[in-house]
């Protein structure tokens, strides 16, 4: 599979908030690719949830609960 290069003017951002959560660089990159590219969705009535924080369910205005969610990359 096609690995695409990371910009070097990237590298010592990523670099420091790896170091600062302790995570790996990967990690952190993938993190902010999901954010931007992954959708939430209730798996009830099918609303786009936003979500703070990455978690399988969150709370729908329109269920008016807390609901079990889809992801996709629309
Ligand atoms: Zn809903």
């Amino acid at each position: 599979m096609y690995s695409p290069k990371i910009s070097e003017q990237l590298i010592p951002v990523i670099y420091r908030i790896a170091q600062t959560e302790k995570r790996p660089m990967t990690q952190v990159v993938n993190d902010i690719l999901s954010d931007f590219l992954i959708k939430y969705y209730c798996q009830s009535c099918n609303k786009e949830i936003l979500l703070e924080e990455k978690s399988n369910t969150g709370y729908c205005e329109d269920c008016e609960s807390e609901v079990f969610l889809k992801a996709t990359t629309s």
